[in-house]
Parts: C-alpha cells; structure tokens; sequence
C-alpha cells in the first residue's frame, strides 16, 4: 500500500488547520477546512501535483471556510457540510462582523453531507462522521486505513471546542466525543481545528474536559 498524501497547516485569520489530503495512485484530493489564505492553498495542491474532487467542511464557523469560494471557482471541487449547519453557513457575514474579520461571500454548499456517509477519493475513503455539540452540523472526518481523524473544533489537544456560540452543546459534545471519537482505535492519529496533533489514546485518558474512566 502506498502511503496517503497528506499536508496540513494553519490559515489565517483564526489559525485553522487546513489539510489536503489526496490518493498517491490516482492524485485526487479533498481539502479539509479552507479557512483562509486560498493563494497558499492552492499552490500547496499545485506543489503535490493534486486534483482536487470535494472540498469538506467540519463546521460552519468562518474560520473554517472563508477561502472556500475561491478554492471552489480555482479547482471546481464539490462543496460539503452537514445540513444543520446550513443557517451557520448562511449568516458568514454576521460571524465576521462579530470578530472584525473583513467579510468574503462564500457560495451555498453544493452537498449536505450525512452521518457515515463515505467520501471516496480516489481509493481512499473518508468516513462523515456527524460530532454535534460544537455546532449542531459539526462533523468529523475518519480515514480508517489510515488511522487518521480530522476532529475539526470538537476535540483538541487536551481540550473540547466551545459550546457557547450560536447553537453550541456541551451535552451534545460530551456524547459525541464519548460515543463517536472514543470508540475509534486508540492508535487513531487526531488533526484538530487549530493547534497540535493528539491521538484518541493519549485524550481518553487525559483530556481535561471529556475522559474515558
Ligand atoms: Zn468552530
Ligand atoms: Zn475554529
């Protein structure tokens, strides 16, 4: 088996961890979270000689999308998120506003995604997981081959993403990280929506928010 590409780095404004992840034999790819910085972007898709099929979103908070329109018009990819962040997705420039972020309209999703629903690029296949608590339509993104999640802001480092902006559940997120993200292998490597990498091992067992004992 030859091995995943994959990059991952922050993006301005909020410091979102963007990844690329792309099928060595066919070279397509998906583009996980565009929050900004779409020039960087593109040229790391061009540098990896990728063509890019989808372009997945965690979650609708604009951090994670705001360079998805430019992305989307530069490379035709499919743009996806969980439908019950669609009024998230729709209210972009109210977010920016609140955050004195300077506002870029970003088209509607082309496709709301659903739980389980897997996503095949190229050979590889990524598995939707619907995570809500952050936000009611976050999902997280399982590479089972691989043993690789992309959390988005629902798990971090030793922390959970908030629960106090529009729609956030702390109820909700406790269960989805205890039923959804727990029960993945424990040698799970975790990209999360900003800062450093984990593993569902090492957060089971030290998380300072959500443990497993
Ligand atoms: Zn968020
Ligand atoms: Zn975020």
């Amino acid at each position: 088996m030859t091995t995943l590409i994959r990059k991952t780095f922050s993006v301005p404004p909020l410091g979102c961890n963007c990844s690329i992840i792309g099928d060595p034999i066919t070279k397509q790819a998906i583009i996980v979270d565009p929050g900004g910085a779409p020039e960087r972007i593109l040229q790391e898709v061009l540098g990896l000689g990728l063509t890019v099929t989808h372009i997945l979103h965690t979650h609708a908070h604009f951090d994670h999308f705001l360079a998805s329109g430019d992305i989307k018009r530069a490379t035709g990819g499919t743009l996806c998120l969980h439908e019950n962040d669609r009024d998230l997705w729709s209210q972009l420039e109210m977010q920016c506003r609140m955050f004195g972020v300077p506002y870029v309209p970003v088209p509607m999703p082309d496709y709301w995604l659903t739980d389980d629903e897997k996503v095949l690029v190229g050979q590889v296949s990524v598995v939707a997981l619907h995570t809500p608590g952050h936000t009611p339509g976050s999902m997280s993104f399982h590479l089972p081959d691989d043993k690789l999640l992309l959390s988005g802001d629902t798990l971090f480092r030793g922390s959970i993403g908030r629960t106090d902006l529009w729609g956030g559940d702390f109820n909700a997120i406790e269960q989805s990280i205890r039923e959804r993200l727990y029960t993945l292998d424990e040698a799970t490597a975790v990209v999360t929506g900003h800062g450093p990498d984990t593993n569902i091992g090492r957060e089971k067992e030290s998380n300072q928010f959500v443990r497993m004992s």
